[in-house]
């Protein structure tokens, strides 16, 4: 199963929940348009290089297109599309007025110097200019690009098309981003983490274990923000590996080390574990915040935890989600736990109209209502569709089937009403 083909087994169910018509199923199982443009590049040794990049459009029922632009060799079209369409999902489940892109170049941007990052964002840029736009398609940071990617891609566009804050999300804070993004997705992990700890019975957070795959954007701040809700996070990890301490690991000193190192490997004081490991662990809670498929039929009967929350953009493949409900492992889906992103996306680009800035308290607070509000729509779907649980031989629906069952219901009525389905 290809990730986009997986995507759509997820819509499909919730399109059965639905009572889906035909036409709307064809309609929003497809793309509405992928993008594919050459990037030749003039590197910094000389060299002329070329890449490949793809714009996918996934569906814009509800509002402009949005969705981050990834820099990894993974990044091929059918991996966009699929991530394309998991953001129409996720813009709708949290209710922000947009539909759902996502962009990627697929090039391995971890060994490259900043000069060769810039020609190649820039060229990017250039050759998708023409579907993207303010009221359009807003695109954002995703793997290996950040608020300084996002820089260039403003700066090239302007120069263009004109100038306007707008046309990106996830910008510096000194070139009209908002407060909180940077932090936002990794924080959101963990609200929904306080969330279903309490539906669960979990108890007080200084007694839940907490471990998370991944070390860089997500997964650092999802670190971050659980210690400080009082979680004892006892393993991360990053692509060289993983560092596990059962009594609990202080941030701080792992950002020190990585600035120093390079890595968080190899941190004093601390035990190793392989990424596949870290999965496995002893803990409460698991939180994969890096690549996608990393719980597959291999290791999904291995996972001990109680709840996963899908930092990463799916991490779960439908067969692994299957194993993981039936051993009554709670998943709290990607398309709610890291919707914090896309949240304060839409925030930055609400401020950036206004011509506003909103403190770190409006923001984080803004942040919590909406994603708290999600998840608790997603538990009284939960309770309302038990009949459609039982036609499935299950007690009630997957937090994953009632947040797409929601998310695909808002855009049909959305399509419905502009005459699309
Ligand atoms: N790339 C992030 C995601 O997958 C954020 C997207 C955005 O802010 O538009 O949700």
């Amino acid at each position: 199963m290809t990730p986009f083909e997986a995507v759509n087994h997820f819509f499909q169910r919730a399109a059965v929940i639905d009572r889906l018509s035909d036409e709307a199923i064809a309609v929003l199982s497809g793309t509405f348009r992928e993008l594919r443009v050459q990037i030749a590049v003039r590197c910094e040794g000389g060299a002329r290089n070329v890449y490949y990049g793809y714009r996918v459009q996934h569906n814009a029922a509800r509002g402009p297109y949005k969705g981050g632009i990834r820099f990894h060799p993974d990044a091929d079209l059918e991996e966009v599309r699929a991530l394309a369409s998991l953001m129409t999902w996720k813009t709708a489940l949290v209710d922000v007025p947009f539909g759902g892109a996502k962009g990627g170049v697929q090039v391995d941007a971890t060994n490259m110097s900043e000069v060769d990052l810039e020609r190649i964002t820039r060229r990017y840029t250039e050759q998708i200019g023409h579907i993207i736009g303010p009221t359009r398609d807003i695109p954002a940071p995703d793997m290996n690009t950040n608020a300084q990617t996002m820089s260039w891609i403003l700066d090239q566009y302007g120069r263009r098309y004109g100038h306007t804050l707008g046309i990106v999300t996830g910008k510096p804070v000194a070139l009209g981003g908002s407060l909180g993004r940077e932090q936002a997705t990794g924080r959101g992990c963990v609200i929904v983490l306080d969330e279903a700890a309490r539906d669960l019975d979990l108890g007080e957070p200084g007694e839940i274990s907490v471990a998370i795959q991944g070390f860089g954007n997500v997964g650092s701040w999802a670190a971050e923000t659980a210690i400080e809700h009082g979680y004892r996070v006892v393993a991360v990890s990053d692509i060289r590996g993983g560092i596990y301490q059962p009594d609990g690991l202080d941030i701080a000193a792992v950002r020190a080390h990585l600035a120093e190192s390079g890595s968080v490997v190899g941190m004093l004081g601390t035990e190793p574990v392989t990424n596949e490991e870290l999965l496995e662990l002893d803990v409460d809670v698991l939180i994969p915040a890096a690549l996608g498929e990393v719980i597959d039929h291999d290791n999904a009967d291995r996972i001990r935890a109680r709840i996963v929350i899908e930092g990463a953009n799916h991490p779960v493949t439908p067969v692994a989600d299957e194993i993981l409900n039936g051993r009554g492992v709670t998943v709290v889906p990607d398309i709610l736990a890291n919707a914090g992103g896309v949240t304060v996306s839409y925030f930055e680009w609400v401020q950036n109209s206004q011509d506003m800035r909103w403190d770190l308290e409006t923001v984080n607070a803004r942040l919590e209502a909406k994603l708290r509000t999600a998840y608790q729509q997603c538990r009284q779907f939960q309770d309302e569709h038990v009949d459609d649980a039982k036609a499935w031989g299950g007690e009630r629906l997957s937090l994953r089937e009632a947040a797409f069952a929601l998310a695909v219901d808002r855009v049909t009525e959305a399509a419905r009403l502009r005459g699309y389905v």
